[in-house]
This record gives C-alpha cells, sequence and structure tokens, in this order.
C-alpha cells in the first residue's frame, strides 16, 4: 500500500483542506500522527536539552522583524531555480526536472548549465511546450503586518527556525550566564513556498524542524571534549565529496577512519550525535549514511556541511544537515542591527566572536523515515514495528469476549493501566484476530488479553506485535513488566526467559 494511503488510513497523516479537494504542501496530522510526533519531539528535547548542561532552549516568533532575513540573506538568496513551460505555463523546479529526466546530478551545477541542459526538454506535463530560461524564485512566504498591504507592513513567516536563535544569542549568553561552548535550541514550524511540493512529507511547505546552534570559542576549535563520548570503532556509511565527484560509491568506515576527514571536531561530535538519536528513535543504520556537500552545494560561509541521509523509498535523501556556519550570521546581525553580539571573554580580555556549528533536523522527514522503515506485512497484514516509546497506543487491553464478567475485569485493569501509562486503549468489539491486527496496523507494541483462565486467577496475557507471541503474566506483576518493556529495560525475550512461559 502506498504511504500515503497507509497514513491516512491508520489515523497518522492527511493533506490539509481534504474536503475542499487538500492543498498542495500542507498536511494535518490526525490522532496517531500527532501522538508519533509529540514523542519523537519530547524524545528530542531531552536527548539534545534536558540531559545536556550546556544546552538552552527557546521558542521564537514564526514572524518576526523583517530585517532578519536581509540580514541572514534569505531575502536576496533564498531562491531556487524554476522553469515555467511556454504554452501550458506550469512550473517545475529546474534541478529537480534535470535530475529526473536526464538522471543527473545537479548539486555542483550553475544556473547557467541548467539552462543549457533543458534547451531540449519538453514540459513533463503537456509533453509539448518549450521551457522558458530558468529564474530564481525565492521561497519565503510573503504577509502584511497591521491592515494595510504595503511594502513598509510586508514580512516574512521564517524559512527556517535557526535565525530566531542568532538574534537572541546574546541576550540568553548574558541571562544565563552561559560560558563558551554552549548550544541554543529550538522545536518549531518553518515555511517555504516549494515550487513543487512532493513526496509525501518529505517536501512540503509548512514543517517542523528541531534545531540547535551551537555556540563554540574559535580558540576551543578541535577541542571537544565530549569526543570522548564517540564509539571511534563503530561503523557508518560515508560518501564523500571526493567519492561522489569521482563518480565511487559510498563506503563503510569507522568513526575513526570518519575523523580524518571531518576535520573539525566539534562537528565531527555532533554528526555523531545527531546519528545516535536516529539509532535511538529506531532507524536501522543500513537505512542511513552521511553526505559530505560537494564544494558548488556549500553556502559560501560554510567550511563544511554533512547531510544525514535516509534511504527513502524515492532513494537516499537529506533527513537532516549538519553545517559548519562559521561566524556568519552573527556577524551579519551585528551588522544589520549596529548592536555588538560579540562575547567578552575573561581570561584574554577582549571580545570575541564565536563560531557556530548547526545540526537541524526535519521533524517531519523523521515522521516518514520511521513510518517507512516500520511499515511491513505479516500474512498479509501490516504490522508497524515502532519503538515502543514512540508509540500513539502503547498498551492495548482487550476481554477475549464480551462477557462471563471477562469485560469488566479487562476494563478494570484497563483503568488501572491507563492511570500509569497514559496511551493505553479498550477495546472489546470484533474478533480478538481483528483486534489484535487492528493494533499491530498502529504500531501497538503489547495488548493483553483476558480470558477464562485469568477469572480463575491464572493471569493474562501479552502479546508483542512483531512476533504475535503471548505470555502468561500475573496481574500483580503487569506494571512492573510493562513499565520495563516500554521503557526497555528489558526486552521481549528477556521477559519470557524470566516468566518461563
Ligand atoms: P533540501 O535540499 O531537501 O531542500 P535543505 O538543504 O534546503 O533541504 P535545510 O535548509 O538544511 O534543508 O533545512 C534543514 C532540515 O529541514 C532539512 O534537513 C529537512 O529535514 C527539513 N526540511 C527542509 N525543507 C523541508 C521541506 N520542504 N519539507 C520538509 N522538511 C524540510
Amino acid at each position: 500500500m502506498e504511504l500515503l494511503s497507509f497514513a491516512k488510513k491508520a489515523g497518522f497523516v492527511t493533506i490539509s483542506g481534504e474536503i475542499y479537494g487538500g492543498l498542495k504542501g500542507f498536511w494535518d496530522y490526525l490522532p496517531r500522527g500527532v501522538a508519533l510526533k509529540n514523542a519523537l519531539k519530547s524524545a528530542w528535547w531531552d536527548f539534545f536539552v534536558r540531559e545536556r548542561e550546556d544546552m538552552y532552549g527557546m521558542d521564537g516568533a514564526v514572524i518576526t522583524h523583517p530585517k532578519v532575513w536581509v540580514a541572514s540573506g534569505h531575502v536576496e538568496n533564498f531562491t531556487d531555480p524554476i522553469v515555467i513551460c511556454k504554452r501550458c505555463h506550469k512550473q517545475f523546479r529546474a534541478d529537480h526536472l534535470l535530475e529526473e529526466v536526464k538522471g543527473i546530478k545537479t548539486e555542483n551545477l550553475t544556473m547557467e548549465d541548467i539552462e543549457r541542459l533543458l534547451k531540449d526538454v519538453r514540459c513533463p506535463a503537456c509533453k509539448k511546450g518549450e521551457l522558458e530560461a530558468p529564474q530564481r524564485f525565492n521561497l519565503m512566504f510573503r504577509t502584511f503586518v497591521g491592515p494595510k498591504e504595503e511594502k513598509e507592513a510586508e514580512a516574512f513567516l521564517r524559512p527556517e527556525t535557526a535565525q530566531n536563535i542568532f538574534v537572541n544569542f546574546k541576550l540568553i549568553a548574558e541571562i544565563m550566564r552561559a560560558k563558551l561552548p554552549f548550544g541554543m535550541a529550538q522545536i518549531g514550524k518553518a515555511f517555504r513556498n516549494e515550487i513543487s511540493p512532493r513526496n509525501f512529507l518529505f517536501r512540503s511547505r509548512e514543517f517542523e524542524q528541531a534545531e540547535i546552534e551551537y555556540f563554540i570559542h574559535p580558540d576551543q576549535k578541535n577541542k571537544c571534549p565530549y569526543v570522548k563520548e564517540i564509539d571511534w570503532e563503530g561503523k557508518v556509511a560515508v560518501y564523500t565529496a571526493e567519492a561522489q565527484i569521482n563518480m565511487q560509491e559510498p563506503e563503510i568506515m569507522s568513526w575513526k577512519e570518519l575523523s580524518k576527514i571531518v576535520k573539525d571536531e566539534w562537528h565531527l561530535y555532533w554528526l555523531y550525535k545527531a546519528y545516535s538519536f536516529f539509532l535511538y528513535v529506531g532507524l536501522e543504520s543500513k537505512n542511513l549514511r552521511l553526505r559530505q556537500h560537494v564544494p558548488e552545494e556549500l553556502s559560501h560561509y560554510s567550511e563544511d556541511t554533512w547531510d544525514i541521509e535516509f534511504n527513502y523509498s524515492f532513494g537516499w535523501r537529506e533527513l537532516m544537515g549538519v553545517a559548519n556556519r562559521g561566524s556568519y550570521d552573527l556577524e551579519q546581525h551585528m551588522k544589520y542591527s549596529g548592536k555588538d553580539l560579540r562575547l567578552f571573554d575573561d581570561n584574554l580580555k577582549q571580545k570575541i566572536m564565536p563560531y557556530v556549528i548547526e545540526p537541524s533536523f526535519g521533524l517531519d522527514r523523521l515522521v516518514m523515515a520511521i513510518l517507512e522503515q516500520g511499515y511491513s506485512l505479516r500474512d498479509n497484514k501490516i504490522v508497524l514495528k515502532l519503538k515502543p516509546f514512540l508509540a500513539p497506543v502503547k498498551i492495548a487491553v482487550f476481554p477475549l469476549v464480551k462477557k462471563d464478567g471477562l469485560d469488566k475485569k479487562a476494563f478494570d485493569i484497563y483503568k488501572h493501566l491507563k492511570k500509569r501509562f497514559k496511551d493505553v486503549f479498550y477495546d472489546d468489539k470484533g474478533s480478538i484476530g481483528k483486534r489484535y491486527a487492528r493494533m499491530d496496523e498502529i504500531g501497538t507494541p503489547y495488548c493483553i488479553t483476558v480470558d477464562y483462565e485469568s477469572m480463575e486467577g491464572q493471569g493474562v496475557t501479552i502479546r508483542w506485535r512483531d512476533t504475535a507471541e503471548q505470555i502468561r503474566v500475573k496481574e500483580e506483576r503487569l506494571l512492573d513488566i510493562l513499565g520495563s518493556l516500554i521503557n526497555e529495560e528489558k526486552s521481549w525475550e528477556n521477559i519470557v526467559k524470566v516468566t518461563g512461559s
């Protein structure tokens, strides 16, 4: 089944404004989807903010001062190449069209290259029309602040959350008495008027980012105390700029070997942390790889940028980016605002300008990766394999049949579990097989069933989604066992061994 129809049918995501035909590039999260996304956000916030001592959270405005976007370069440069069909007037993203029609990589191409290579291409929609010369199109959504629609009132919906962080950098550093190195983190919506939104949640016009700007003293370059956390012998798939230029394949290497390629220790460390987070939320290493930007892709201020790519059904694509942004953003805001954004270094007795590593996650692309990877079939029925702590429903409780007091007992157990685990669901409708199948489809890891043996004090069964295997446990042990399974303190195999089922 196509992912979109599954996501809708199972209550995760649907196109926004569907009863009016849907608005392209906008998505509404449904009950299961919002639960999954919230669980991911809270896992991200715990992992990168609450568990650390060097990270400060914030939540900035979607519409901020328009000068922010002039200073950041977005007004001038945040563009994609667009081509329009002379005949049917359909619009296409020029680089994507080239990739599709000619199968060439476009990262290294200039506008002149794109124009030349598109010369003999006809419109893919009407199949006949010639294409106009490609133009640059600014992706920021515009609006007006106040009642008058005039140039002075023009403002933009933020195309990234990062700039809220840069403009509050000095304030937060002072208020929190933060000492370098430290980071600032934010989760929030971003808006881009993408020319051709597609591939479901992958490229939409409204999406959610989870971004970190990590500020480092220029003297601490290459002196990252956290690199000791890296599992140096651990393996990772890497696609270096050099391999891409020489048309070679990505290679598997150890983090030790990668450290010879990613020169900046802080950059390496943040790549490792971001990669570790993806493993933590259940993405498999075989579906992940690190890809270095080739020189033409790099923003002029970036020394080095790496994407973490996921193997989506439509190919390897950027799940997130980890960029070395230098001190570009702070310098720009200092220049345009006239405010001194440097920090005073007590030892050097002078002001210094930090440089920045930016790990930038796209939450919707992560939701999509998790759904794509988790989707599987058993006996022709869908089983969604999610990490238990991410599942929208963590435990379902059923009476085997809705009579003889089984339903009352099951409902009492449900109420008891609901208090502790919250994401608990009670169902007594339809055959038990259908009830299990409904739960497998939305990724519910554990189903508890009350049967006739339960009525004789023999305990209840717990069924594990991934294998459909069941064990019988005493009721008084339920809270304990389910707690350690959902927190992943113990594995299913572990529990099976201990209970002797
Ligand atoms: P792409 O090259 O795919 O357009 P990008 O390099 O422009 O992405 P960034 O500006 O680095 O993306 O944004 C950081 C992250 O935000 C991306 O890694 C991605 O996860 C997410 N993101 C960016 N654009 C979109 C979009 N249109 N829809 C969904 N997520 C997005």
